[in-house]
């Protein structure tokens, strides 16, 4: 956790443990070189008990922006800095720190807007949306989804308590299914689940109870293209790839930290480069 680049020179950071197969640097990396800024973007890694201490030495460092915060420290950050838009109660979980001016700490979300991003112009209310899956990154899609107003969301999970607990702290219409269930007929199917990610089984779900017009969205990236999508596409059906979200939710926090908007119109090379490394 020793910082390593030039001093005087801003920078920003992802952190968990593991960190090395971070996207993360990849894309800040990206903008900053495309914008000419002088900054920095890096992978560094911490341990659950080096988190404290990380915080209080970087909090003391003018030149450090701020961190994306990953596995496994989503919700231990919740005790560290300041939250000022209530993530806590909302999400239950955070993955982006910003030091402010005066060398104090925020934590906010930035999954859910990444997240509703690529979603945002169709109109969600009065729709049926399924989650599979009921972790950190479902509560980040129920809150986004709760935002869009929509009706009432199925979650399909392994952990029938855990997930009927998300659609409680949601506040959110809905039921719970086991995951050998038959899907309900949904406008909106979302995979929150590792499952059909590079070394984990594929997600084995069936469609067809799927409308013609449904929209189905994987958050999973490595592959990009999934055996969830590959069948969504048999059927026709519209796709959301993962990356939409990887991007969005970087995109926002490259904003927090740098105070630049990202150079959006290079997506389809930084959407090469991910896919390539
Ligand atoms: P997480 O907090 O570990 O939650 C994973 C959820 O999936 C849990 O509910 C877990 O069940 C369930 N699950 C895991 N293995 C399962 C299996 N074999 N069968 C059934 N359910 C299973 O992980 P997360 O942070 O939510 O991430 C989930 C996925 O989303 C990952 O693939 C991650 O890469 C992806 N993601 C993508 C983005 C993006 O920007 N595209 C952002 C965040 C996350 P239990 O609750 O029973 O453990």
């Amino acid at each position: 956790m020793t910082k390593n680049i030039l001093p005087q020179t801003p920078y920003a950071e992802v952190i968990g443990d593991p960190i090395a197969h971070s996207k993360s640097p990849l894309i800040h990396k990206f903008w900053l070189e495309k914008l000419a800024m002088e900054a920095d973007y890096r992978a560094c890694h911490v341990s659950a008990a080096e988190l404290p201490g990380y915080i209080e030495q970087r909090s003391a460092d003018p030149d450090w922006r701020g961190c994306n915060v990953t596995i496994p420290h989503k919700i231990a950050m919740l005790d560290l800095v300041a939250d000022p838009g209530g993530v806590r109660e909302k999400i239950g979980a955070m993955n982006t720190i910003v030091r402010q001016a005066d060398g104090s700490l925020m934590g906010t979300n930035t999954d859910a807007a990444g997240f509703l991003a690529p979603i945002a112009d169709s109109d969600w209310s009065r729709k049926h949306a399924v989650v599979i899956g009921a972790g950190g990154a479902a509560r980040a899609v129920l809150f986004a989804l709760k935002q869009a107003g929509i009706g009432e969301i199925t979650i399909v999970a392994r952990n029938g308590l855990k997930a009927t607990g998300l659609l409680v702290q949601a506040s959110v219409k809905g039921g719970v299914l086991p995951m050998d269930a038959r899907l309900p007929k949904a406008d909106l199917l979302i995979n929150a689940s590792p499952l059909g990610m590079t070394g984990k089984p594929p997600l084995e779900v069936d469609l067809d109870p799927l409308p013609g017009d449904a929209l189905v969205y994987d958050l999973v990236y490595a592959p990009l293209e999934t055996k969830l999508l590959r069948a969504a596409k048999k059927r026709e059906l519209a796709v959301v790839d993962g990356l939409d979200m990887l991007i969005g939710q970087a995109a926002l926090a490259f904003e927090l930290f740098f105070g630049a908007t990202p150079p959006m119109e290079h997506d389809e090379e930084l959407r090469k480069l991910l896919v390539a490394g």
